[in-house]
């Protein structure tokens, strides 16, 4: 009976209350950011130079200044309640790392006093080699550590002082996600820059921006500790969808539940306090799934933002009762869920440069770089897809509510449009574009257009959205880095081969506005055909992209591959951004991951088939049979065939079922065994993928069956119809 304890007390909580500071949130934004402001007031003037001098230049830190802002940082970290410190790093886990010590040292006199000096806020080591490493620090003997990315502003959390590190080993190679992509970043500045710098020659910098949308499942704290596959695997292995789930679209933007609204609520302030913008919330298109999305940020804080977010989230979800579920499908027959990567470059002088301007000239600049995002889109659609794809994501991509497994781009069919007219502009007419001949083209009406363009195609992974670029295909539990390292890459190799295209052109005498434009219809001919405004999840679709050439590789760990094509090892070199020897770490740990998050399911799935639903089904069944046989010893036999006829199928059925699941957990288990004596790790993930995933689907379903047939009083798991309806 504990499912129905479970579910009475789920049911009868009521909202917390939350504590609303009295002001305002202007006053406490940031208050946990060792931001510009702390800086002023904790640091020396010198240091305090020094350092905003080294964050603005993209420099590192003198070293002889870093004593003076460890002090002014431990100062601020006191007088806001720490106690410890630490480096705070993103391995290539699910999530970040960090080890705490106390500021406390020995003062020599028996007692203690609280420091912290340059060389801890710079570089430590943690002992890294529990970290995943793809083997990196066993073929080099290197250790890891960790270094302070000073762009990124330390912060407390709790009563800890975090400070936000990249982590590498001691030959240099990356073993996190800040280190490539902070450098993703770097390149793509510099490419941009040189690209930007044709139109407008004050450029000094081109950003990276990023607006991530969280999904997520809540789910009562009672309810999830009955799960153990969502306490161990974060998602539901079995579970028969409910009779109403989201056909009705009534979840949707829907009301929120006053409890989900206090958790909001508290959890917006906490992220205010540690300087998140955290700014839309609502729901989402699957009972009990909501979305928070924040304004958009530099790309590598928005990340530290969205990585702070998630942790910030649980813990905020167990002070009412929840559980949050960032699982990219949690549930079975209803929506999973993504983290929409918006996506955008700006100039340091304020233009973004996927927004159309409003002159023909700015316009041009504007499908310059349009053009090149379909081109690298198009060059590394393998690659990208590779960047979003994991054992968990898997479980979206290709279903009917997700984006489909095929990179496109939806641009709206009036951008294509006026990429398709650029074909006609001939290059006399450049010298005046807001003519005559402009206005034929396009190019001058081309905010108002857009303006007016509100079609926003939900089935494309990849969608022009006005002024940014909208990655769909971002799982809900992913570090976005793994995206926008690839994204902003790829971009950047695009763009550094188009600049040198177009100065080639100038050299042997053409003219810049003249080589740009030949170039763009070049690559508008050459990398169309990644445009798609149709229905992404349609079979046309897949039989169209695969005679386009495109990517449609379904099988996780072979889309990994893509990250060790020539033509991935080749841009990832020349950006800087990754060296062969990490992309091939990378995917040792890619595939080791995928291998385990399914060897864990699978046997959580078999201990549940065994344990729990075996012993209650067969249970049912002797009361089926009992019954039947007091039946039979009462009622004469032609009488007694009638009235029994469906107990008799539904005995039989249960019988049937439970041997299949026998058999197929032990099937399963064979698989495992098998998939684990193989040693190279791609071959078992995919061993993994080619024969346990089978078996578990089939071991689901029949238990999903079950869950019809067996009396509800003994169903010994909460069902779908409890876990999805908060009140
Ligand atoms: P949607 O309608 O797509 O659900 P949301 O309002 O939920 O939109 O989220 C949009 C996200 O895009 C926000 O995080 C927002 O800050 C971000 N965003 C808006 N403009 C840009 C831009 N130019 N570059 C990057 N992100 C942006
Ligand atoms: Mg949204």
């Amino acid at each position: 009976m504990l499912r129905f304890k479970v579910v009475d007390e789920a049911f009868n909580r009521k909202a917390l209350a939350v504590e609303i500071p009295a002001e305002r949130p202007e006053s406490y934004f940031g208050k946990y950011v060792f931001d510009r402001k702390k800086m002023v007031e904790y640091l020396p003037t010198e240091a305090y130079e020094a350092l905003t001098n080294a964050i603005d230049k993209k420099q590192s830190l003198p070293r002889e200044v870093a004593d003076a802002v460890a002090d002014g940082m431990k100062r601020w970290a006191i007088d806001n309640g720490a106690r410890h410190y630490t480096h705070w790093f993103h391995p290539l886990t699910d999530g970040t790392a960090e080890k705490h010590d106390a500021f406390v040292v020995l003062d020599g006199q028996g007692g203690v006093m609280e420091e912290f000096s340059g060389k801890l806020l710079v570089q430590q080591e943690p002992d890294a080699s529990s970290f995943p490493n793809g083997g990196i620090r066993n073929t080099f003997e290197a250790r890891g550590y960790s270094a302070w990315d000073i762009s990124s502003p330390a912060f407390i959390m709790g009563h800890t002082l975090c400070i936000p590190t990249i982590f590498i080993s001691y030959t240099g190679e990356s073993l996190d996600y800040k280190t490539p992509l902070l450098r993703a970043i770097n390149a793509v500045d510099k490419a941009a820059t040189r690209v930007a710098r044709y139109f407008s020659p004050e450029v000094k910098q081109v950003v990276s921006y990023l607006g991530w949308e969280q999904e997520y499942f809540l789910v009562d704290e009672a309810l999830y500790s009955a799960r153990p596959d969502l306490m161990l695997t974060g998602r539901t292995l079995m579970g028969h969808e409910s009779a109403k789930n989201q056909q009705l679209e009534d979840h949707y933007f829907g009301a929120i539940p006053s409890r989900v609204e206090a958790f909001m609520l508290d959890l917006e302030i906490e992220c205010h306090k540690l300087g998140i913008p955290a700014k839309t919330r609502h729901n989402e298109v699957a009972p009990n799934q909501f979305e928070l999305a924040p304004i958009f940020e530099e790309t590598n804080l928005a990340n530290d933002h969205n990585l702070l977010l998630m942790g910030l989230m649980s813990e905020v979800a167990r002070r009412h009762n929840f559980r949050v579920l960032l699982h990219e499908k949690p549930f079975s027959g209803i929506n999973g869920s993504g983290k929409h990567n918006n996506w955008s470059l700006g100039t340091d002088t304020g233009r973004m440069l996927f927004a159309p301007g409003k002159t023909a000239d700015d316009n041009l600049q504007f499908l310059t770089f349009i053009a090149n995002v379909m081109a690298a889109v198009h060059k590394h659609d393998a690659l990208l897809k590779a960047s979003i794809m994991s054992a968990t994501n898997a479980h979206r991509l290709g279903g009917n509510e997700a984006p489909p497994a095929i990179i496109s781009i939806f641009m709206g069919s009036r951008l294509s449009r006026v990429l398709d007219n650029i074909e006609s502009l001939a290059e006399s007419d450049l010298e005046n574009l807001a003519s005559k001949e402009g206005m034929k083209v396009g190019l001058t009406q081309i905010p108002e257009i857009l303006l007016d363009n509100t079609d926003r195609n939900r089935t494309s992974p990849f969608a022009f959205t006005g002024n940014r670029f909208e990655f769909r295909a971002v799982g809900s539990s992913a570090n976005c880095a793994s995206a926008m390292i690839a994204l902003n890459a790829a971009v950047a190799a695009q763009l550094q081969e188009f600049a040198s295209r177009v100065d080639e052109r100038v050299s042997s005498g053409e003219t810049l506005k003249g080589a740009i434009l030949t170039e763009i219809k070049q690559l508008i001919r050459e990398h169309r055909c990644i445009v798609f405004d149709g229905n992404g999840y349609s079979d046309q679709w897949k039989a169209e992209a695969a005679r386009r050439g495109l990517d449609c590789e379904t099988c996780a760990p072979k889309i990994f591959d893509a990250y060790l094509k020539p033509e991935s090892i080749e841009m990832f070199a020349l950006t800087g951004v990754f060296s062969k020897v990490e992309l091939q770490a990378r995917n040792e740990v890619k595939w080791e991951m995928y291998t385990k998050k399914i060897q864990i399911e699978a046997r959580v799935l078999g201990d549940l088939a065994i344990n729990h639903v075996i012993p209650v089904a067969t249970r049912y069944q002797s009361v089926l049979l009992d019954n039947l046989c007091k039946i039979k010893s009462l009622f004469p036999a032609d009488k007694c065939r009638k009235i029994s006829a469906e107990d008799m199928a539904a005995i039989e059925r249960i019988s049937e079922h439970i041997a299949i699941i026998r058999a197929e957990v032990t099937a399963m288990i064979n698989a495992r065994k098998a998939a684990n004596r193989i040693s190279d790790e791609r071959e078992k993930a995919l061993a993994y993928h080619d024969t346990v995933l089978p078996a578990m689907q089939i071991i689901r379903d029949k238990i999903d069956e079950l869950e019809l047939d067996v009396d509800d009083e003994m169903w010994p798991l909460p069902k779908y119809r409890e876990l999805l309806f908060i009140r």
